[in-house]
């Protein structure tokens, strides 16, 4: 395995997500709630093999403190309402409920916050409904520049694109009508993971599948782009 700032491990079935860094002198572990994440900080220099063997001897610690985090009060759902916060390009930002014109809601970004206009009956999923159109504005405003970015990089042509939640897949593309899809999801994570999901699809134009040749084509364009997809898969 090449030597990566940042890699998500699979170990038995435990995900571990490795981060090796210039300064670290020794090998550290953690687990995160929610979700019981696992995390390993490693010096620049400790090898796969040593990484491997720190975290399996620390296995059964691991388990320990994952069903810890799975005894945590969930998160509740989310409502929509003042006091929670929204991810926009991987920032938490909070969110402002405000009354709003009955006819048309509104939803704007102000001073770090998410102001969110919305008549006072509204329910939960006409709320997430409004998001979701803010939302689908922002990331088509940032998709847009990207999209041709590389389709000129790339030297392709792609007919058409669409953005719409996805369950499982980040972007899709049908190489035969050159269309690209893009996550909605994606408006919640750093830009550059948008950047390399752009970057993606539209070398599927000159690849069709995962080969070879079609990593090398996106490693070319975007030398950086395995940290952008660690944090996607993360998700
Ligand atoms: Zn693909």
């Amino acid at each position: 395995m090449p030597r990566s700032a940042r890699a998500l491990w699979q170990i038995d079935d435990c995900e571990v997500l490795i981060s090796r860094r210039k300064r670290m002198k020794y090998l550290r572990i953690s687990v995160h709630p929610p979700e019981g994440e696992v995390r390993v900080s490693a010096p620049w220099h400790a090898s796969n093999r040593e990484i491997e063997s720190f975290i399996r001897e620390r296995m059964s610690w691991v388990a320990d403190q994952q069903r810890w985090c799975q005894s945590l009060p969930k998160p509740q759902k989310p409502e929509f309402v003042s006091g929670e916060t929204v991810k926009l390009w991987g920032r938490d930002l909070p969110l402002v409920l405000e009354e709003g014109n009955r006819r048309r809601a509104q939803t704007q970004l102000l001073e770090e916050s998410l102001v969110l206009q919305a008549p006072m009956e509204s329910t939960v999923e006409q709320r997430e409904k409004y998001l979701d159109r803010f939302f689908r504005k922002v990331l088509e405003e940032k998709a847009l520049p990207l999209l041709d970015f590389w389709q000129a990089e790339l030297g392709v042509h792609m007919q058409a694109w669409g953005i719409k939640k996805m369950r499982t897949r980040w972007g899709s593309c049908n190489a035969s009508d050159a269309r690209i899809w893009l996550n909605l999801e994606l408006v919640h994570h750093p830009e550059e993971c948008l950047r390399y999901v752009c970057l993606h699809e539209l070398a599927h134009l000159i690849e069709a599948n995962h080969s070879r040749r079609f990593w090398d084509i996106v490693e070319r364009h975007m030398p950086n782009w395995k940290s952008a997809a660690a944090i996607l898969k993360k998700h």
